[in-house]
């Protein structure tokens, strides 16, 4: 299975894709979680992206087309992936086009979550990563342990630096403009498969499920 996981900013890309990941077996491919691996190895890349993360940017199509070909020619992507965050313009999406033709790995599906902007807000502005293994939580629906730590390996949980309001305002413009015009483009294409991302974690990814089995 060969997915693109489409949406806004806090739509569930993330949360959707680690279910997906080990309900299917086949990897995550976030570009996200890879730009802030680089940024915290202080990489000449990572120095780069921080600027535009920071300020709710978009990184450069160069630098994020040129992680992703690296990344689905590795090993663990014959099987398969699930593209969350990528890609976010026209442009990624030409370029992740030919990239799939070179390696005869055709799309089966878009999946787009839609979510409504003041729900958006309010996942963002609660969510919460585990610093240690990175699992996503949200303080009011996907709570972590009681004593604030991860569930799962006790970590510490922090907020992201661009899950602040203003940052956030700019993420929604941003999205607005560059990547939901996506959306019409994988229409063309007939793969796009729109989900409502608004009932609760299992029932959205049970309507994935659906949707791609369906497919
Ligand atoms: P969210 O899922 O909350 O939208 P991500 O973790 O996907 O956030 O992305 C965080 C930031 O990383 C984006 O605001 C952007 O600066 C950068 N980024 C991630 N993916 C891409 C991409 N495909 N193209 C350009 N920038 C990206
Ligand atoms: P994205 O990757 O699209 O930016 P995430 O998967 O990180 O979004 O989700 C954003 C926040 O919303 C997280 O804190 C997550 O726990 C929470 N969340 C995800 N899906 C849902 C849902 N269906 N209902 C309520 N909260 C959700
Ligand atoms: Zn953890």
């Amino acid at each position: 299975m060969k997915i693109i996981l489409l949406g806004p900013p806090g739509a569930g890309k993330g949360t959707q894709a680690t279910m997906l990941e080990d309900k299917f077996g086949i990897p995550q491919i976030s570009t996200g979680d890879m730009l802030r691996a680089a940024v915290r190895a202080q990489s000449p890349m990572g120095v780069k992206a921080k600027e535009c993360m920071d300020a709710g940017e978009l990184v450069s199509d160069e630098i994020v087309v040129g992680i992703v070909r690296e990344r689905l020619q590795q090993e663990d992507c014959q099987g398969g992936f699930i593209l969350d965050g990528f890609p976010r313009t026209i442009p990624q999406a030409d370029a992740l086009k030919q990239v799939l033709i070179d390696i005869a790995k055709p799309l089966d599906s878009v999946v787009s979550l839609q979510v409504d902007t003041d729900a958006l807000v309010e996942r963002l502005t609660g969510r919460r990563t585990c610093r240690q293994c990175g699992k996503g939580f949200h303080l009011k629906f996907d709570p972590p342990g009681a004593d604030g730590r991860c569930t799962v390996c006790g970590g510490e949980l922090v907020q992201r630096d661009d899950d602040c309001e203003e940052t956030i305002r700019n993420r929604m413009q941003v999205y607005h403009q560059q990547t939901a015009p996506l959306e019409d483009y994988y229409r063309a294409e007939g793969l796009l498969q729109v989900i409502d991302g608004m009932a609760d974690i299992a029932d959205v990814q049970a309507s994935i499920v659906k949707a791609l089995q369906d497919k």
